[in-house]
């Protein structure tokens, strides 16, 4: 065995995976496909912003230990969002007036008392043939927070991650500094005498064998071979339902129990457009004779239904946000295209379009859905799949297992927590069953 354990994927569930194995003795491979750590947590390095520019994570919603507890250790200071909420109407601004979240939050407790369905069957039901806002809120906040295509998503999933700690409305916060800070502190604290990380290494197959698992990977242009007690799978569950042959799709030698290939088909990766415009000044503060300065959250029927700012720290860029239907209308759509309709949008959404674009001066966009490594933004659970991540989040044998934000239990499946508590569990399970 050239190792115990090859962990697949250097993400926030691969790194603390790695890290956890490392510390209780074992040796372990982490191959990851790209340059760098962090995977789906990935900053922008601009000296001039006000503050860190993330491309992916950015919040921690509710306050989940074990992202807590890894902040604390390098002593990252948590700031809360302030909650100012706009929303747009008749083409003005005005403070939100509506628990929107609650309202959504009471519409899909409905979920619990029936057989699963879609989150669109149970609105419609809730409609009773005449659709009103809460619904219309409702569509559109599982779009945005969710990512999820309400047509498709299990209404029954939905609902019990509305109801966990990670809930949309609950506690929401961002590291200072941003996330590339936990992910430099996860890389720093890999013991580097038991764990190796192999950049640039594209895993390709993994067979199950007697006393272990191959893996095999393409590491620019060569072949390689490695040989190890167990595998720890954490990419995308995107990237596990690549077509074969496909960049970065991973073959299974056999082929996965139906049990488990079941479970991958029964999650959905989720597609998000998410830009982040720079501007030489902060100057949505003082449009609208500073009326929204204090503003945190707007939305409105725009391309973008939610535009944020970094409060309370006072930055100079606002991030436009869509996620699920809304973002797949992008698909397709150039990096310049998406930033033109970000600024159109910010543009109408401050009313004042030719102040926006005077005072823009930079933006960046991250195409999450055509990078073969994510393959969207994050994952939802479909109609009828509500016992999949758990059964994700369980060993497939003594050679594999599964990690990463889709096989987060307790609600907190789609988000860096979910990822880091099943990272977290894989390593448990692995030095369990290695030790013996
Ligand atoms: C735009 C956007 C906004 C988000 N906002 C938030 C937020 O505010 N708060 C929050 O909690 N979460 C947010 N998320 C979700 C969060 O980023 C993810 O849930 C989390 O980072 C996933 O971690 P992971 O380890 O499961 O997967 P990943 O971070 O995707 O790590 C998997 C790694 O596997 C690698 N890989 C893929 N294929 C292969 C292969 N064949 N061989 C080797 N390596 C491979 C990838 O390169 C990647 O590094 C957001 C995501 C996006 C995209």
């Amino acid at each position: 065995m050239d190792y115990d354990v090859v962990v697949i994927g250097a993400g926030a569930a691969g790194l603390i995976c790695a890290r956890t194995l490392g510390r209780a003795g074992l040796t372990t491979l982490v191959l990851e496909a790209s340059a760098r750590a962090g995977g789906r947590m990935r900053d922008v390095a601009d000296p001039r912003a006000r503050g860190a520019i993330e491309l992916g994570a950015e919040f921690v919603h509710g306050r989940p230990a074990i992202t807590y507890d890894l902040l604390a250790e390098f002593g990252a200071t948590v700031v809360d969002d302030a909650d100012g909420s706009f929303t747009l109407r008749d083409g003005a601004l005005e403070p939100a007036g509506r628990d929107a979240f609650a309202e959504t939050a009471a519409l899909l407790r409905g979920a619990f008392d029936r057989a699963d369905e879609s989150v669109e069957a149970l609105l419609r039901r809730s409609d009773r043939g005449a659709p009103s806002e809460t619904t219309a809120w409702a569509r559109r906040l599982v779009g945005g927070f969710d990512a999820a295509d309400p047509a498709r998503a299990s209404a029954r999933a939905i609902a019990e991650e509305w109801a966990g700690d990670a809930a949309a409305g609950g506690a929401q916060s961002r590291p200072l500094g941003g996330y590339a800070p936990l992910v430099a502190h996860l890389v720093r604290t890999l013991d580097p005498a038991r764990v190796h990380v192999r950049y640039e290494t594209v895993a390709t197959r993994v067979a199950r064998e007697a006393n272990g698992v191959t893996v095999d990977a393409r590491a620019r242009g060569a072949d390689v071979r490695i040989r190890a007690r167990r595998a720890i799978v954490t990419v995308p569950i995107g990237v596990l339902q690549a077509a074969p042959g496909a960049h970065g799709a991973i073959a299974f030698e056999p082929p996965l129990p139906a049990h488990v290939a079941d479970a991958i088909a029964a999650i959905a990766m989720g597609p998000v457009v998410k830009v982040v415009a720079r501007f030489r000044e902060p100057v949505w503060e003082s449009l609208g004779d500073g009326a929204w300065r204090d503003g945190a959250f707007f939305s409105g029927d725009e391309a973008f239904p939610t535009v944020w700012t970094q409060l309370p720290v006072r930055a100079d860029f606002l991030v436009a946000w869509a996620g699920g239907p809304a973002a797949a209308r992008f698909a397709g759509a150039s990096g310049d295209a998406c930033i033109a309709a970000a600024l159109g949008a910010i543009g109408r959404y401050f009313g004042d379009a030719s102040a926006i674009e005077d005072a823009f001066e930079v933006a960046y966009v991250h195409d999450w859905q055509r990078d073969p490594f994510a393959r969207g933004a994050y994952s939802y659970v479909l109609v009828g799949g509500e016992r999949a991540r758990a059964v994700l989040a369980r060993p497939v044998d003594g050679a594999l297992a599964f990690a990463g934000e889709a096989a987060a239990e307790g609600g907190e499946g789609g988000t860096v927590a979910g990822a880091l508590q099943s990272g977290l569990r894989a390593a448990h399970d692995a030095v369990a069953a290695l030790a013996r």
